[in-house]
């Protein structure tokens, strides 16, 4: 970057701040907090709009362009629900007021609560939880807290497909019990063999993805739903991927115990700079006492029979898991979403989400070899290769982003070799969507050609291809330049 730093900007004197005129009496600030030797630039108002908008154009978003980021639905997210988050009713509201203040917020949260219930086929849905991952692991809470109170402590398996998201392995660890893998079969299925041999009565319960992270539905769901409750097991539904089955599809219906619903995936919340997210945690009757609480409870009616809402937290609890209700500037984006859309709008949601993923695949398809060759859900995934060239998924990924594309997910699931997963998402036009395999299909042309372009790429960027490794070890958040260190000292195991 060639940009100065706005901290070399300043000129002492200079300003650009238009202060509104405060709206509460002026008091003194505590002499103890006052500092007399903050370092700020001094720059003017013009100054700072070039500086912060020149910042945003670093960033890649939705916003900019196509996201095809598979697993993590990087759908369009409408403005509309922006404007009804920032209602001064919602975003004016503290967490700590009365219930008799806060019906409406109440509200807000129980319909997103039944709505949510409703779509997956669940008893009960808590909204606690902050993120996907932290869904899992209440999921997981609870499935460990059922057995133990049945006086069932043997239970300490957890059976997980080896095409999972690393967070359901990790979510188990955390949760004390053992991850036990199941390979995938030659359509991309679970295993029903091995499933079947390692159903016993040590299982506390399987983590399943349906459609999984190939982008495939289970063929043989229902069995597998039956092997483990058969074993006395829980059904774990990782619902990462729900956007392939809204309207269509209902995992409680199918057996399952319990499911995480990534808000800011399927119902179009941000995905903004690591937060915030929610993770809506759904489960069936045997596990509702187990919720995270506080959740949102009709507790009386009015002299007119409407509802009065209050916060309840159900008896056996595993407990909160974050601070009031969970990120409700979310909720209310997911509610003002499912409200747009209704009933029928949520299927052809998931409808569209499938035709567009089929649509891309099949252009794609006589290029880059399709990982398992069958009709698709919302996400298909290819191998990263091309014929007479050495170029890898990295590179494929590398070169896209100089045509203004982000690159799909890279290396996941890990079962693909070179596995780039697309995901279109439904928002998505054809034009992108032919935009995006043209560019793909002439990358490939490169590569056999003209490899170092793809090597060498992204020629574009702001930063050109990373140490990626280094990056991630020695990561810079600030501004200024912070010296690395010279060498990196891994750190030595212990003898002992
Ligand atoms: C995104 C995702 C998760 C984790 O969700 P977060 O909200 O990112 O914590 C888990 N499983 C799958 C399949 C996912 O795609």
């Amino acid at each position: 970057m060639t940009e100065p730093l706005i901290y070399e900007l300043g000129s002492p004197g200079r300003r650009g701040i238009a202060m509104p005129d405060p709206d509460v009496p002026l008091a003194d600030l505590p002499a103890d907090l006052v500092r007399d030797d903050l370092d700020l630039p001094q720059v003017s108002e013009l100054d700072v709009v070039r500086h912060y908008t020149h910042l945003s154009h670093l960033n890649f978003g939705i916003d900019n362009n196509f996201y095809p980021l598979g697993s993590c639905t990087m759908k369009y997210n409408p403005k509309l629900n922006e404007d009804i988050a920032r209602l001064p009713g919602f975003a004016g509201l503290h967490p700590a007021q009365p219930a008799a203040m806060t019906q409406g917020a109440l509200e807000v949260v129980h319909t997103v609560q039944e709505w949510l219930a409703e779509l997956a086929g669940f008893e009960a849905v808590s909204l606690q939880p902050a993120a996907g991952a932290q869904g899992e692991f209440a999921g997981i809470l609870m499935i460990r807290k059922y057995h133990h109170d049945r006086g069932d402590t043997k239970r300490t398996k957890v059976l997980i497909p080896d095409s999972a998201h690393g967070t359901n392995p990790a979510t188990v660890v955390m949760a004390g019990l053992d991850v036990v893998e199941l390979p995938s079969d030659e359509r991309g299925n679970v295993d029903l063999d091995a499933l079947r041999e390692a159903c016993d009565d040590t299982v506390a319960g399987l983590m399943i993805t349906n459609p999984n992270t190939l982008g495939l539905f289970e063929e043989h769901i229902v069995e597998v739903v039956e092997l483990i409750h058969g074993c006395g097991g829980l059904v774990y539904g990782d619902g990462a991927n729900f956007n392939a089955l809204l309207g269509i599809v209902r995992p409680g219906d199918l057996g399952f115990d319990v499911m995480h619903y990534n808000l800011h995936k399927t119902f179009s919340t941000p995905h903004g700079g690591g937060g915030p997210g929610a993770g809506a945690v759904g489960v069936s009757e045997r596990l509702v006492p187990y919720l995270p609480g506080p959740m949102a409870a009709i507790v009386d009616e009015d002299d007119d029979g409407r509802p009065i809402y209050g916060l309840h937290t159900p008896e056996k609890t595993i407990g909160r898991m974050k601070a009031f209700q969970g990120n409700f500037g979310m909720h209310v984006r997911a509610l003002a979403y499912m409200l747009v859309y209704g009933r029928e709008g949520l299927r052809q949601v998931s409808e569209m989400a499938v035709l567009n993923a089929n649509y891309l695949m099949a252009r794609l398809r006589d290029t880059y070899h399709v990982a398992f060759d069958r009709i698709c859900m919302h996400e298909f995934v290819i191998e990263g290769k091309v014929e007479g060239s050495d170029v890898r998924a990295l590179d494929i990924s590398k070169r896209l982003i100089d045509f203004g594309f982000h690159p799909p997910t890279n290396y996941f699931p890990l079962i693909v070799h070179e596995a780039l997963m697309i995901e279109p998402t439904e928002t998505e036009s054809r034009e992108t969507l032919d935009a995006f395999a043209d560019v793909m299909i002439q990358i490939a042309h490169e590569a056999v050609e003209q490899p170092e372009l793809l090597h060498n790429a992204p020629h574009t960027a702001p930063v050109a291809r990373l140490d990626e490794v280094r990056a991630a070890r020695n990561l810079m958040l600030c501004c200024r330049p912070i010296p690395a260190p010279e060498v990196y000292v891994q750190p030595q195991a212990s003898a002992t």
